[in-house]
């Protein structure tokens, strides 16, 4: 692709999630359509031009999604490599591509990657088996195994506080085929730096917020993060080399773990597209999440990050939570997004609420 597509142009997006709801939502204004291709109808399908709802192994379908869009680009990192393979044999060009899907798809791959890198990040092990956990344990003391690919909001992760733990940690992630098992990071604070990388290899960040997790699930991320204090220089300056050093086009989230002090920080793990802990920049910076990534897929300049308020907390609606009282629909400087997406089951992200102090 050279120069960035024409408006009227149509951006490819895989799967149908909240992100990928607001990806469409951020892109109509910049006049591109969208297109999700998901295996079930979705959130995202609802707001965008056209949905495909097929498997990811149906190369029929995914090869006219390919000659129906003029990018791909995801909102969910697992998506199998083999549909991206046939999308790219198909002639789409795929943002970010397969090398930062398959990194970032499996923990093993990634933390390799980091390590490889001299990026800091929690001791870890490769393991294939309760007694290979049971001896990793031994090595690593206080651990949490994960397994290597599609866990997220702490699925598929077990404590161990010892290796006498290790054969109740396998069952309990369901024996896998692979996992990995980090040593514990006695961390002060969570926090986390999304960083956008553009066709032409620009690099803009935004500033790194404050996360807080509860039961696994991110609750809320506040901006700017102040208390405990990040060096957000140390912050960028990873993100940016990670990114970089992926080849990546379009957006990466870097979860990160404050340990000592402002500038002792270490990854905990990647996602390159938009990620839950950005929503409050669609309010509070200057360009959201959302319109960074798609302005990276379409090959526009990026937009300015900056925050633009004194201060944002995004605080996550999960289940019943999503029937916001109607009074605080007319609060002034609180703005609910609500996901349109069905069922209200226990732990699902319904929607979001961002409060502006300006
Ligand atoms: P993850 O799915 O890897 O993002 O992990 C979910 C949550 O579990 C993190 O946000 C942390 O609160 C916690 N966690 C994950 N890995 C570690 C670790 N190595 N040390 C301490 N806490 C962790």
């Amino acid at each position: 692709m050279s120069g960035p597509l024409p408006q009227g142009a149509t951006v490819g997006i895989l799967g149908s999630g909240q992100l990928g709801r607001m990806m469409a939502l951020a892109a109509a204004p910049m006049g591109y359509r969208t297109h999700i291709y998901a295996p079930e109808a979705g959130p995202a399908g609802r707001v965008a031009s056209a949905e495909t709802v097929a498997a990811w192994d149906d190369v029929e379908a995914l090869r006219a999604f390919a000659a129906a869009v003029d990018v791909v680009t995801l909102e969910f990192e697992n998506v199998p490599v083999d549909a991206l393979e046939v999308l790219i044999h198909a002639g789409a060009e795929v943002r970010p591509g397969v090398r930062v899907l398959a990194t970032c798809q499996d923990r093993v791959a990634e933390k390799t990657f980091l390590r490889d890198l001299g990026v800091p990040t929690a001791p870890f092990e490769a393991v294939h088996s309760a007694e290979q956990l049971a001896a990793a344990a031994a090595r690593l003391g206080r651990c949490i195994v994960k397994t290597a690919r599609a866990g997220y909001d702490g699925r598929g992760q077990a404590k161990l506080e010892s290796p006498a733990d290790a054969d109740a940690a396998w069952t309990e992630i369901g024996a896998p085929a692979a996992a990995i098992v980090e040593g514990f990071v006695p961390f002060s604070a969570e926090c986390s730096v999304l960083v956008a990388r553009g066709a032409d290899g620009e690099t803009r960040c935004f500033e790194v917020v404050h996360n807080v997790h509860r039961d696994h699930i991110l609750h809320t991320t506040t901006a700017p993060m102040t208390d405990p204090a990040v060096d957000t220089a140390v912050a960028e300056a990873l993100a940016t080399r990670i990114a970089t050093e992926l080849g990546l086009i379009g957006l990466l989230a870097v979860e990160l773990f404050r340990v000592d002090g402002p500038t002792d920080l270490r990854v905990n793990e990647l996602a390159p597209r938009p990620h839950n802990s950005g929503h409050w920049t669609i309010e509070g910076a200057a360009t959201s999440q959302f319109a960074q990534a798609i302005r990276a897929a379409v090959g526009l300049p990026l937009g300015d990050p900056r925050r633009v308020v004194h201060r944002a907390e995004m605080t996550n609606l999960l289940a019943d939570a999503i029937d916001v009282a109607l009074p605080t629909w007319g609060e002034p400087d609180v703005y609910v997004h609500r996901y349109d997406k069905g069922a209200a089951r226990p732990g699902r992200k319904m929607g979001h609420i961002t409060r502006l102090w300006r």
